[in-house]
């Protein structure tokens, strides 16, 4: 008996590759990217997903929260030749207020700036510190969720490089986005299956036919991930590795910083 998971799996594998010979038939190789939230510490779900990056040879952005990263982090990297590490605000705090329905955010518009810019500079100094070259001055909200407010200071404290998660912001340098989460946040967390995911993937190449040079992100938590999770970053790797119509740059790169 086939198992039909594998079917969807295999059907995702054909559509994915179909959709970037499109591309290649025109020329274009797309660029693809890889950013991990939340780290602060090793963990064996970090070493799964440093070997993948590892394995494929492609950079990955680590969004590490400052407050709660250490020398344990430090040490782990140490020597790894594909993690590159990003800001991941402060300290993952939401400071919304949840009771008149705002969606949780760090640096959202009920934040003090000063306050706020004070906390991402601790932060950027301490990652700084901890992490030397391998960090980009890049700033991954918490929650994805900035005010135009602090992300318009922030190159002014140190932090020119801005990642959050959806096509809809208008183009900037040193701007980074991604578009694909795999994780179904409301139903236990679960993958959202090779359909959806086949689906999302339709989706953001035909934005792609359009602008065929903003890179696609990849958004991936390692610290939720089941076996599904982890085989969909796999596949993906699996197909575009080498195909003519997708390429993996450096993210220092691609950040331009
Ligand atoms: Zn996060």
């Amino acid at each position: 008996m086939s198992d039909p998971r594998s079917e969807e799996r295999a059907r995702f594998r054909t559509a994915l590759s179909a959709h970037l010979a499109r591309f290649a038939d025109r020329g274009i190789r797309l660029s693809f990217w890889w950013r991990d939230d939340d780290a602060i510490e090793p963990t064996p779900a970090l070493d799964r997903l440093l070997d993948i990056a590892n394995g494929y040879g492609v950079d990955i952005g680590l969004a590490v929260i400052p407050k709660g990263a250490g020398d344990a982090l430090a040490a782990r990297l140490d020597g790894e030749p594909h993690a590159v590490v990003l800001q991941h605000g402060w300290q993952h705090k939401n400071h919304q207020i949840r009771e008149e329905g705002e969606k949780a955010a760090e640096l959202g518009i009920r934040r003090d700036m000063d306050e706020a810019l004070r906390e991402l500079i601790a932060g950027r100094e301490k990652l700084e510190a901890l992490f030397g070259e391998r960090f980009i001055p890049a700033l991954v909200p918490p929650w994805n969720r900035i005010s135009d407010e602090i992300a318009a200071a922030a190159p002014g404290i140190g932090l020119p490089g801005l990642s959050t998660f959806t096509s809809n912001v208008e183009k900037a340098p040193h701007r980074l986005q991604t578009h694909l989460d795999p994780i179904k946040w409301k139903r236990e967390r679960r993958f959202i299956g090779w359909e959806s995911a086949q689906r999302r993937f339709d989706e953001i190449f035909e934005h792609r036919f359009g602008d065929p040079e903003e890179p696609i992100g990849l958004l991936s938590h390692h610290l939720v991930m089941d076996d599904d999770h982890f085989a969909f970053f796999e596949e993906v790797m699996e197909v575009t590795m080498g195909h003519p119509g997708a390429q993996w740059p450096s993210l220092r790169g691609l950040f331009g910083l």
